[in-house]
């Protein structure tokens, strides 16, 4: 019989950016603050097709629960998402879909690759499967296993909230990020 594991359930304690302090005030920089409030605050589009979409509602779930991470809002807008998360096996005739949601999805944007299939199309080695979300959209960070536990989830999680924390507010206009952009065939 399975044993039930304990809930993993606290607080995040979420630490303040660097910057000076003394009595009374606090003083960072601009980017520092908002990097903040957004790390804290991803709103993710789970594009769930198969397996690993279990692994996420467990992640979801109060055992593991995604809200201490201020991701418990979960959007199907892509209008009003921005984190895009594929989680399953991505046939090649899904591989469009995954990008028109992506491209629907407004600037500052990222994408979690979660598990094998949706990183590499993992055990499916097949024509009908894309080899990997890479193929049609940039992918930020991926997710190993299959299925990934809740825990490489959560862990997918936080590696993209310090990308988020720590991303300069012009690094979207920067000519490395266009180049990417261009490289998708993405205005
Ligand atoms: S990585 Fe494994 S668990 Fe996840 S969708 Fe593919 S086959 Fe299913």
């Amino acid at each position: 019989m399975g044993k039930i594991s304990k809930p993993m359930s606290s607080p995040i304690i979420t630490q303040a950016p660097p910057g000076l302090q003394g009595e009374g005030f606090f003083a960072t920089s601009l980017d520092k603050a908002v990097g903040l409030a957004r790390a804290n605050s991803i709103w993710p589009l789970p594009f769930a097709t198969s397996c690993c979409g279990i692994e996420f509602m467990a992640t979801m779930a109060a055992n593991y629960d995604m809200a201490r991470f201020g991701s418990e809002r979960l959007s199907f807008s892509p209008r009003q998402a921005d984190l895009l998360m594929v989680m399953g096996t991505i046939a090649k005739k899904m591989g469009p879909v995954v990008r028109q949601v992506y491209l629907q999805m407004a600037e500052p944007r990222w994408v979690i690759a979660v598990g094998a299939c949706a990183s590499s199309g993992g055990i499916f080695d097949t024509y009908s499967v894309l080899q990997g979300i890479d193929k049609v959209v940039p992918v930020d960070v991926y997710v190993p296993g299959c299925p990934p536990r809740p825990e490489q989830i959560l862990d997918g999680i936080t590696k993209i909230q310090e990308l988020v924390k720590n991303e300069s507010l012009r690094r979207r206009n920067s000519p490395e990020y266009q180049a990417l952009m261009a490289s998708y065939g993405i205005q």
